[in-house]
């Protein structure tokens, strides 16, 4: 079984400047869930005068606990934010971690150091309240302002993290920098240094090699990988180039090729019209929604 984690609510919604209103992400939320989708990042708890788009995830949340079977996530920038996160009633939340020092400073004003002191007290505040704690290593596969990320780096980072507190890890492509040869040294790498608590890929499509990066870490054994309905979000450098990972044609993927998602296609493909209605213009993108899936692919699901 592989989790495919929907994050589109907070990763595409962050990536536009119109802000969705509550009652479309409430629409959007418990129509994937009916779809079979088990885990959604709802929002992120940075401070509302930073991003009107996260403004509303206390009340996401809330909403989002009352559908059963749901892992409801979030995303926290610091120990403020996971204050407010426990508070809201979160199941767990994760905390970006830039591998990249120099966009560290430029993003959060934090150093590896001081990022190392955040991710020991969100552990901290995660542990007493008895909330799931990941760590994205974010910019993992390269930067857009340092280039190259060594990969000796990201281990001896993402063993620091360890050190301080974090249950579980994702490798972030933030950029769109990755591809299948550097996914897997670097999963194997990190995979010797933290063990099976990296469990996760975030990637994104930036340069079209999301599912060949996809399918790279599942055969050196990632079991969860996020994605985002439509690849909302795009990306501001590459015109015609989704945000994260395409939810829809990542689960055709999985399903085609007989690794249980849970999730029902035709019903996540329908998911769309919510989106297309609450931000009108804005692009969705995905191969599988206009092709359809294959005829034969209710028969690939019964193998
Ligand atoms: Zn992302």
């Amino acid at each position: 079984m592989i989790l495919v984690s929907e994050v589109g609510p907070r990763d595409g919604l962050q990536s536009i400047s119109r802000v969705m209103p509550l009652a479309a992400k409430k629409a959007w939320i418990a129509a994937e869930a009916a779809a079979g989708v088990r885990e959604i990042e709802v929002g992120s708890f940075v401070p509302p005068g930073l991003l009107p788009q996260m403004a509303d995830t206390a009340e996401l949340v809330a909403f989002a606990r009352t559908i059963p079977g749901l892992n409801v996530v979030a995303l926290v920038p610091n120990a403020k934010g996971a204050t407010r996160a426990v508070a809201a009633g979160v199941m767990g939340m994760s905390i970006p971690f830039s591998m990249s020092e120099t966009h560290s400073l430029k993003n959060v004003r934090k150093t590896h150091a001081q990022m190392l002191a955040e991710i020991a007290a969100v552990a901290e505040i995660a542990h007493a309240a008895g909330v799931h704690f990941a760590v994205g290593l974010s910019t993992a596969f390269g930067c857009t302002i340092e280039g190259a990320v060594p990969e000796a780096t990201v281990v001896r980072l993402a063993a620091a993290a360890a050190e301080a507190g974090a249950a579980e890890f994702s490798l972030s492509d933030t950029t769109g920098y990755a591809d299948p040869a550097q996914v897997k040294r670097l999963v194997r790498a990190v995979r010797a240094a933290v063990g099976a608590r990296l469990t996760t890929l975030h990637l994104h499509n930036t340069r079209g090699l999301g599912l060949a990066n996809a399918l790279a870490g599942l055969e050196e054994g990632i079991t969860t990988l996020d994605a985002s309905l439509g690849g909302l979000g795009g990306c501001p450098f590459a015109p015609g180039a989704s945000g994260n990972l395409v939810t829809e044609d990542l689960v055709l993927m999985l399903n085609s090729m007989g690794l249980k998602t849970g999730i029902d296609l035709e019903k996540l493909i329908a998911v769309r019209a919510i989106l297309a209605e609450a931000l009108p213009g804005e692009p969705l993108y995905g191969f599988t929604p206009d092709a359809g899936p294959m005829l034969d692919y209710r028969e690939r699901l019964a193998k």
